[in-house]
């Protein structure tokens, strides 16, 4: 296995830097938020460059992503060796993928049923906001496919390029000494784009000041509140389903224990937080899971990827709290048939989703079309979408890690720990 070291030398040190960066930047954006109408320089010079020095921070990040992905992708499905191997691994994750997002909506609709977030919720009269209208099912299924892989490498279309690139791995096998030659020159392909990532890393704890501070002081405390609910109940939601689903994969799956596990991946959760993105995680997610939890690069460059790409447990336990969100906000009731659609298109909806910033807001939309409630909620969730964003892009990621770590035991491979 290839050490990717992703806090090479100066571990603790770089976290700890990474936490102040967080600290600081919603001390200084909590501070900011009532000072900005009235202090020209703060709005007006401090505030763009943070906002500015944030975005090139995810830039950095998510430059990483398309060729990160291709590259690794075809080398993990080579290096599984045997094309059977690949379809065995492949069948256990997708399976494993599907059973803990569906189990998270249905947490996320228990939730919501209990504390009841919509309740008394006082909508606005003439509420609009526009919003992408997403696709019909039968096109989010054809459009997994490629009809040209490069275009989907500049659309940085994930799905397409994940089908491309595993045709490419699985060729690499099949053709034998000149695919392998191939497949070499990807798995160093990938090489040099963790030690990109390393960098890119280095900068982190600036960026995540930059970016905390700037959506601290847009949104304020004080908007926070009458959302409160919701917010708690996706934060209440990712923390039950972390800590109950993923510990029992990882106590049934690998018998290991969950504070080694957690504890192992507490990169990821971090950058997953702050970035808002699962794609742009994924070059720390393969790291801790490779180093940190002992995974080997053949299991971890398939699982991963696809995983930042179509698991999406964060994404959907949120997507069952919102739907309830809105039916309540909107006094509709909603049946237990429209439950279990909400369930089911749910699934379908994160595994549609992007590892990006806010695309859960985006699929919200054919959630909530799809059982009929009213699309102008979206426009309620999404003043908060940034806050819940970051809790559900988190258990997105972690989601993936625990499927990694559980399929890798049961190829054999022992774990750290
Ligand atoms: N930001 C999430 C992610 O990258 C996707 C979402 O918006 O739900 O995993």
């Amino acid at each position: 296995m290839t050490n990717h070291v992703l806090y090479r030398g100066s571990r603790m040190p770089l976290l700890v830097k990474i936490a102040i960066g967080f600290l600081l930047g919603i001390l200084f954006g909590f501070i900011a938020a009532p000072m900005l109408p009235n202090t020209p320089f703060l709005s007006e010079q401090v505030m763009p460059v943070l906002d500015l020095a944030g975005k090139i921070f995810l830039r950095l990040l998510t430059m990483l992503i398309v060729p990160l992905v291709f590259s690794s992708l075809v080398a993990g499905a080579a290096s599984v060796g045997d094309a059977r191997k690949l379809g065995r691994i492949g069948i256990k994750t997708i399976v494993l993928y599907l059973i803990t997002t569906a189990v998270a909506i249905v947490l996320g609709l228990f939730i919501g049923n209990i504390m009841q977030p919509g309740i008394g919720m006082n909508i606005p009269a003439g509420l609009q906001q526009s919003v992408k209208e997403s696709k019909p099912v039968f096109d989010v299924i054809l459009d997994i496919f490629p009809s040209n892989p490069i275009s989907a490498m500049v659309q940085a279309n994930m799905l397409q390029i994940i089908v491309f690139a595993l045709f490419v791995g699985v060729a690499c096998v099949v053709a034998g000494e000149k695919g392998q030659r191939v497949a070499n020159f990807f798995e160093n392909f990938a090489e040099v784009m963790y030690s990109v990532t390393h960098l890119v890393m280095a900068l982190a704890p600036y960026g995540v000041f930059a970016l905390i501070a700037t959506t601290a002081a847009k949104y304020g405390i004080a908007l926070l509140a009458p959302f409160a609910k919701v917010i708690a109940a996706v934060y209440i939601g990712c923390i039950i389903h972390a800590l109950v689903i993923y510990s029992l994969l990882i106590i049934l799956g690998c018998r290991k224990s969950p504070f080694w596990y957690f504890k192992s991946i507490q990169e990821a959760a971090i950058t997953a937080f702050v970035t808002r993105s699962s794609s742009g995680t994924l070059p720390v997610t393969l790291a801790c899971t490779r180093n940190n939890l002992g995974v080997s690069e053949g299991v971890s460059s398939f699982v991963l990827p696809l995983g930042a790409t179509i698991n999406m447990d964060g994404t959907a336990l949120y997507q069952g709290v919102c739907a309830l969100f809105v039916a309540q906000a909107f006094n509709i009731p909603l049946t237990l048939q429209m439950q279990i659609n909400i369930v089911v298109t749910a699934t379908l909806a994160s595994i549609g989703t992007a590892g990006v910033p806010g695309a859960g807001l985006i699929m919200l939309t054919m959630v909530l079309t799809s059982i009929g409630l009213p699309v102008e909620g979206i426009a309620l969730v999404a003043g908060i979408d940034v806050v819940l964003d970051a809790a559900r892009t988190c258990l997105n990621v972690v989601g993936d890690t625990a499927v990694c770590a559980v399929v890798a035991s049961s190829e054999g491979e022992t774990l750290k720990g």
